[in-house]
């Protein structure tokens, strides 16, 4: 078993995780992760739940984060912000409208699955995110459920990805938007799994102009030549090659345990000494 110290992309039962803040960071812990950010969609309302479990692990490092989302032509853009100033009201307000933008979203899906001879229950699908912000992995769960779908996973390849037939975008923020909200509350921002984004090297330019200061490089089960190339295009852009498991607990060929990822510490490192530069709290 190999576990990074540091594991920067995790989600709760607060957006589309499986397991509660508490039951995350215990698992994390006991695997022998030591720094780690729990980055739930669009919300930080895991985090009281999630610092009061670190008071059993005096060495543990919790660092607050949050991922955001965004649609451009074609493809996703997701960006983590660490260290976030996540008690500013402001910044809450922004996420909640964002959460409530997903309801409605969330919603017109399943209106397109029924159309499309899938329907799945709008009640059992909001029970499913429970208090959590509510996404597809919560719909695609409801269509396995119906019986309409083996996984997951196959749910996403036949409806729910970006250019599925029950698709339905988000309300329009740009990528650098998103980088200038994470750094307008003192956030790290990170741009993520950016494997299959076809625009990488024309994006980054503009996200970095915004505040971006990281790029996931080790994530998942990238391979070994996926992590040497994305390596290489942090290097050349000076952004720190950060990473994760963007731990959910749903199973599935992809998923990897919370640490299971080959993340060095030397650029953990780094991030830790920038919030330090920052003030961060958590970094001190
Ligand atoms: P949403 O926030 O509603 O756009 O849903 C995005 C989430 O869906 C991601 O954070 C993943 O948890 C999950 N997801 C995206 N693509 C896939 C896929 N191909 N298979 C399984 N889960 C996926
Ligand atoms: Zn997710
Ligand atoms: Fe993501
Ligand atoms: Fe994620």
């Amino acid at each position: 078993m190999m576990t990074s110290r540091a594991d920067l992309h995790t989600h709760s039962t607060f957006s589309d995780g499986v397991l509660s803040p508490t039951e995350l960071i215990d698992l994390a812990y006991r695997r022998g992760v030591r720094i780690m950010a729990l980055t739930d969609h669009d919300t930080i309302e895991g985090l009281p739940e999630a610092f009061a479990t670190t008071a059993r692990y005096p060495d543990l490092t919790l660092i607050p984060g949050v991922e955001i989302s965004t649609d451009v032509p074609g493809s996703e853009v997701h960006v983590l912000g660490h260290f976030i100033d996540w008690q500013d009201q402001e910044f809450q307000r922004r996420l909640l409208h964002m959460r409530q933008s997903r309801l409605g979203r969330a919603r017109k899906m399943v209106d397109k699955l029924a159309a499309l001879g899938k329907p799945v229950s709008w009640e059992r699908v909001q029970s499913l995110a429970s208090e959590g912000a509510i996404g597809r992995p919560h719909i695609a769960r409801a269509l396995v459920e119906a019986g309409h779908i083996a996984s997951v996973n196959e749910a996403f390849d036949l409806y729910l990805s970006r250019n599925g037939p029950a698709y339905v975008e988000r309300e329009r923020l740009t990528p650098a938007q998103v980088v200038e909200i994470i750094a307008a509350v003192n956030g790290l921002a990170t741009l993520a799994h950016p494997r299959d984004l076809g625009q990488l090297e024309e994006l980054l330019p503009q996200l970095m102009t915004a505040g971006l200061i990281g790029m996931e490089v080790y994530y998942q089960d990238y391979s070994p030549e996926e992590v040497e190339r994305l390596r290489a295009v942090a290097d050349r852009f000076a952004l720190i090659p950060l990473g994760g498991s963007d731990y959910h607990g749903m199973g599935g060929p992809q998923q990897r345990e919370p640490g299971d990822i080959p993340l060095p510490d030397e650029p953990v490192e780094r991030l830790l000494a920038l919030a330090r530069e920052r003030g961060a709290p958590q970094a001190l």
